[in-house]
């Protein structure tokens, strides 16, 4: 037996074409469609607009691949870890990130990561594949939920800096992207929406032709090659500089602000020359700096640097019209922060 098509692989059209195709009113595939999208149904038999006779033709043909939250645990300061269970049983987590004024989705795009950072505890699992963009829309979904239920508003942000590479699973995070932000999907803003990147810069390139509308965060750790490499392996492929053109380009293209993620650890980038090297990037493209919170993996043998050095990374910023914001960590204890993302509630 052929095993049965995740019904949402398929656009409004081919759904359209696949009623025509067996002698039915094409608007049936625009119902259809509404309903795994914009109501975010998981079965057929919730889909009360459709007779029983086309819902169990849907079902002869088609499954609905969709996520299940599989353990959920809350941070003392109302952070949730959400641990997602994929349709063939592996495991993602995502983030649901209160705020007095606003909330957060943090959604992981590929399960493990293929990158190798040596800070990140998400680097330590082999990347198995990408997620579709349904496992991603469904990540936010979720979250919408867990907003109005915890703070009474749907979700505000959507972050993309959960587990893997976005830019090495392109297409379905645009598509994602796209049903996020479509009205037949939840209609969000762009503008909300921040993608992060180790910086592939022939990928943000493409971003940037593709004129998506979005943020763009890069976690840049160092503006000094040597020190960047040794951190993160893919800067010897996508160099500093090659980064640089790819931010300016993409600055010219969409006239948006660039993040930059950065974390001082102690004794490799604490020192003058790492201030001035980062100072020295950030004039040449129109960029803020996020100062991260160092949140420690077991024996990796880093630390975070001292507040001093900090302090200093924040006063030459601002000394020079750069904008710089500290960012403290969220949902620590139950290791949900930045770079903790590992299963662990589940190994
Ligand atoms: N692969 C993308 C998306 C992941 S975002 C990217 O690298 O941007 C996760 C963010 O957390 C990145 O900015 C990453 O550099 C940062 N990070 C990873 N490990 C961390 C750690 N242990 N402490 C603080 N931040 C960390």
């Amino acid at each position: 037996m052929s095993e049965k098509k995740d019904i949402r692989s398929l656009s409004k059209e081919d759904l359209r074409e696949f009623f025509l195709e067996h002698d039915q009113k094409a608007f049936r595939g625009n119902q259809v469609y509404e309903w795994l999208w914009h109501k975010g149904a998981h079965d057929f038999d919730s889909m009360t607009n459709i007779s029983k006779e086309t819902r169990q033709f849907l079902e002869d043909h088609f499954v609905i691949n969709h996520i299940e939250v599989d353990d959920m645990q809350q941070s003392s300061d109302g952070t949730i870890k959400n641990a997602i269970k994929l349709h063939d049983g592996l495991i993602v987590e995502s983030v649901f990130i209160p705020t007095p004024t606003r909330t957060t989705a943090c959604v992981s795009s590929q399960v493990g990561c293929s990158l190798n950072c040596t800070f990140c505890a998400t680097a330590r699992l082999k990347k198995m594949r990408n997620l579709n963009p349904d496992e991603i829309y469904d990540q936010v979904v979720a979250i919408d939920r867990q907003s109005r239920v915890y703070k009474g508003h749907k979700l505000n942000n959507i972050v993309f800096m959960g587990m893997g590479e976005p830019l090495l699973n392109y297409k379905n995070v645009l598509k994602s992207i796209e049903m996020i932000t479509s009205d037949e999907g939840l209609g969000m803003s762009p503008r909300r929406i921040t993608l992060s990147t180790v910086g592939l810069h022939k990928m943000i390139m493409k971003l940037a032709d593709d004129e998506v509308k979005f943020n763009l965060a890069v976690s840049l750790h160092s503006a000094i090659n040597e020190v960047r490499s040794k951190m993160m392996p893919i800067n010897d492929k996508s160099t500093l500089e090659d980064l640089l053109h790819s931010l300016q380009y993409w600055y010219a293209k969409t006239n948006k602000v660039i993040t930059f993620e950065y974390v001082v650890w102690k004794g490799i980038n604490d020192k003058k020359k790492d201030i001035d090297a980062l100072v020295a990037y950030c004039k040449k493209v129109p960029s803020k700096v996020n100062l991260i919170e160092y949140n420690a993996i077991e024996e990796d043998g880093f630390e975070q640097a001292d507040p001093a050095a900090i302090a200093y990374y924040q006063r030459e910023l601002e000394r020079n019209q750069i904008t710089v914001n500290i960012r403290h960590s969220r949902g620590k204890d139950i290791d949900a922060a930045c770079g903790q993302l590992a299963n662990k509630t589940t190994v």
